[in-house]
């Protein structure tokens, strides 16, 4: 690949380790003509199978564009898009599979995003999981109400009111980009 500083068309793996979850394998480089050092990640490729059939590689862009749509009035910052965006990506590598549905995509994101903003979650819900009626909102805001006060006989609670992501993936925030 291209130096990422001045474009010179190649680079020299100066160090090369795997992840420790096993996932990826990060190399830092150096350009062999500006002498600066880059790191790059190298992970499996994650495809996305949409409701027309096509497959597409997972974007966390699309995933935050999404959301994006879903929280605009919201005081939702584009740090806390950015988070909400790597923390979905992080869930659904984690699944271990190559290859995912626009529905488990969508699933990842319900559980980042309810914690985010209510709001937010309610109107992205009612796209993802269709909503048709008033009823469809009262039912999901009761499993809200459920999820945070304490659930009166949890029959009506989804996994996604339990406050955790889909997986139970631990809420680690993390650096959105490779420090150096
Ligand atoms: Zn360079």
């Amino acid at each position: 690949m291209h130096c990422p500083f001045c474009r010179h068309p190649d680079s020299r793996v100066v160090d090369s380790r795997t992840t420790d979850d096993g996932t990826s394998i990060r190399r830092r480089r150096q350009c062999p003509d500006c002498s600066r050092r880059f790191t790059t990640v190298e992970t499996c490729s994650l495809m996305v199978v949409k409701r027309s059939g096509v497959t597409e590689p997972f974007s966390r862009t699309k995933v935050i564009n999404g959301v994006r749509k879903a929280c605009q009035g919201r005081p939702v910052t584009e740090d806390a898009l950015a988070q909400l965006g790597q923390r979905v990506e992080e869930a659904v590598r984690a699944t271990g599979s190559a290859e995912l549905t626009t529905h488990d995509v969508g699933l990842a994101i319900l559980g980042p995003l309810q914690e985010l903003d209510l709001v937010a979650y309610l109107r992205f819900a009612s796209v993802y999981r269709a909503f048709d009626s008033l009823e469809d909102f009262e039912a999901a805001i009761e499993e809200l109400r459920g999820g945070r006060d304490s659930a009166p006989d949890g029959s009506a609670a989804e996994p996604a009111a339990t406050g955790r992501g889909p997986g139970g993936t631990p809420e680690v925030p993390q650096p959105a980009t490779a420090a150096d």
